[in-house]
């Protein structure tokens, strides 16, 4: 990190003209599928820098949509991959296994909620790990269905665009999707109908109507749940609703799957967000965090469930690949030895106030909501009107784009700010960002 200044360098303007030179080799080359939020092309990062192909030093504030947790090129991370590299790459865990994924598996069973005996199976990406997670349920209880809620994001393979909410742009043109997946209302205390103070119970009556009338609680095999919703606008569910629902689906033998996939690794001030309230889900799903920008995905759970499924029914050819686990192997070393969960809540503690500060003044500014280092702003036409305001998201957006701020956007509506800094960025990195933020924000609204 020492080798990049933490601290924001504008040379040129951005995207500069080497970036613009790469960016048009990239629309001949690549599909036009691939979305790109800001074409500035990377050279090198650290800790909370990136730097780029023209000199620039940005400031990033989405880790690669929260996959830097312990910061760009971590010292242990690096350590930790290149001597990996250098003893194998690859074997197939399935042909000639090795340590350092069954490390991985012990971590995993010891960090995730709950002491009860648990396994873990290791894959590649998010929706692998997903999908798996569905599989097993589906095996383990013998029962078909999956309920999932409003705003949900789970991947884009064919059963997680199903299992996902937003048809723009995950699922348009892509259909037919898998079956048996259901969709209860989210527990979204900004939007809910009957207002936030009454979100949790009519959300939660609202959840059981709707197992209890469109899917049967015994043909339920899961019901799967992000925490805080990710994509969707970081939605953060009405304290209480989580726990209720964790709650009826254990009386009615349906098993819930945590998708912690963005949430998970020290993001929101805990190892995992369904700590906060106190809910242990009988499966996990992790990814992003947990290997420090290696693709490296997980599912995590009740032993009985794991180990419910026959030999060669879960797997893939490079799943838990032995540079990825070394990688997560370092990065949680460094979550640990770095208190990063504790890091994760001073950031909270930095960035509240100063967007709180930016409310006050604007009535464009609905919600400031989140936990730890998962933070978002959700943006609104004003005061007393909560419609979603994405003209204004957008405009702020590319502001603090060229202004050398990496920001990112999501919501169903496109009008959240989501703030995934990484957790090694220092003090006065994160607030020159957030002055960046408030300029643009400020201008825009002029
Ligand atoms: C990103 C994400 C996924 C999908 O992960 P990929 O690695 O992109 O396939 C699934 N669930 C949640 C909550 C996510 O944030």
């Amino acid at each position: 990190m020492s080798a990049v200044p933490q601290h924001r360098v504008l040379r040129t303007e951005i995207p500069g003209p080497e970036s613009v030179a790469r960016h048009r080799r990239t629309t001949a080359a690549v599909s036009a599928g691939i979305g790109i939020g800001l074409p500035v092309y990377v050279a090198r990062a650290a800790g909370g820098i990136l730097v780029d192909v023209d000199g620039n030093q940005l400031i990033d504030f989405g880790s690669g949509i929260a996959v830097t947790t312990v910061g760009h090129t971590a010292p242990r991370v690096v350590a930790a991959v290149t001597g990996q590299v250098a003893d194998f790459t690859h074997t197939c865990f399935m042909v000639t296994p090795y340590e350092e994924y069954v490390a991985v598996c012990e971590r995993l069973n010891a960090l995730t909620p709950g002491d009860h005996e648990k396994r873990s199976a290791l894959f590649n990406s998010g929706a692998e790990a997903v999908e798996n997670a569905v599989k097993i349920a589906r095996r383990a209880t013998g029962r078909s269905a999956v309920v999932v809620f409003d705003h949900a994001y789970h991947g884009r393979t064919n059963l997680t665009m199903a299992l996902t909410a937003k048809v723009r742009p995950y699922k348009d043109g892509f259909g037919p999707f898998a079956g048996e997946v259901y969709r209860a209302p989210m527990a979204y205390p900004l939007r809910w109908p009957g207002g936030a103070d009454a979100c949790a119970d009519q959300a939660f009556d609202a959840f059981v109507d709707t197992v209890r009338t469109q899917v049967g609680a015994d043909r339920t095999a899961a019901v799967l749940i992000e925490p805080i919703q990710g994509e969707g606008g970081f939605v953060v569910p009405a304290p209480g609703w989580l726990r209720r629902v964790a709650d009826w689906c254990r009386e009615h033998g349906i098993l819930l799957i945590a998708d912690e996939i963005q949430t998970g690794f020290c993001r929101t001030g805990d190892w995992f967000a369904s700590e906060y309230e106190q809910v242990v889900p009988d499966l996990v799903t992790t990814a992003k965090g947990m290997a420090g920008g290696l693709p490296l995905a997980a599912v995590t759970g009740r032993a009985e469930l794991m180990d419910a499924v026959g030999a060669g029914g879960l797997g893939g050819t490079y799943g838990g690949n032995p540079v990825a686990c070394a990688a997560a192997l370092a990065a949680i070393d460094t979550m640990v030895a770095e208190d990063l969960c504790g890091r994760a809540r001073q950031v909270e503690r930095l960035f509240r106030p100063r967007l709180e500060a930016l409310r006050s003044r604007y009535d464009t500014i609905g919600e400031i909501r989140g936990r730890g280092a998962m933070l978002a702003v959700e943006l609104v036409a004003g005061a007393d009107d909560p419609t979603p305001n994405p003209a204004l998201t957008a405009a702020v957006n590319a502001r603090c784009h060229r202004a050398g701020l990496v920001t990112l956007t999501c919501g169903s509506y496109g009008n959240v700010f989501r703030f995934l800094p990484p957790l090694a960025a220092p003090d006065a990195l994160l607030a020159e960002g957030l002055d960046i933020f408030a300029e643009a924000f400020e201008a825009a609204q002029r």
